[in-house]
């Protein structure tokens, strides 16, 4: 079996960053064509930005951030069995990005479905905003699915792994090594 299920960072980072890019403009569309985004009031630009929305926006980002990799936690543990105490669970104070780590190899399948949990804090609030005209959890949605890209990418390098293998996340590139094979 093919013993390398994962992938530099350098271009796992690269791929992550061109996808972000290539959402923001389908992202408006979709919302302009549902919605409207009423930017354009009588010919100028109407841009409604203040200080209290930006801070609760990001504050929400950072809010949803951590629960999203709380999911991956509970994922690991109520679908994998693992216990709490070989969850480690931090932040990455250079960078401010919560972790979460699982110190204990599981089985691919568990490995997966942990990873794509935390999807639905894109999902929901994307859904919300678009179905009820709310730009704010809009943009909070599109900006949490960004953030979820990395686990998605994961589950495509992972896609034809056998779903018993036992695997641990790659100590310093995107994907797994294998602890076990099935
Ligand atoms: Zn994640």
């Amino acid at each position: 079996m093919k013993s390398d299920w994962s992938m530099n960072a350098g271009k796992a980072y690269t791929i992550i960053i061109i996808a972000c890019f290539l959402s923001v403009v389908p992202s408006f569309y979709v919302y302009e064509l549902v919605n409207g985004w009423g930017l354009l009031v009588n010919g100028t630009l109407r841009l409604e930005l203040d200080l209290g929305r930006i801070v609760l926006f990001l504050l929400s980002i950072a809010a949803l951030s951590c629960l999203h990799e709380l999911t991956h936690a509970v994922g690991y543990v109520y679908i994998g069995k693992v216990p709490w105490k070989n969850i480690r669970i931090g932040i990455m104070w250079r960078s401010l990005t919560p972790y979460v780590h699982c110190m204990v190899g599981v089985r691919a399948d568990v490995y997966k479905i942990a990873g794509l949990l935390p999807v639905i804090y894109g999902i929901v609030p994307l859904l919300v905003g678009l179905i009820g005209d709310l730009k704010f959890f809009y943009i909070l949605g599109v900006f949490m699915l960004m953030g979820s890209y990395g686990d998605l990418l994961m589950l495509w390098i992972l896609r034809s792994i056998p779903s018993g293998t036992l695997v641990k996340d790659h100590p310093s590139k995107l994907g797994c090594e294998i602890v076990e094979e099935y």
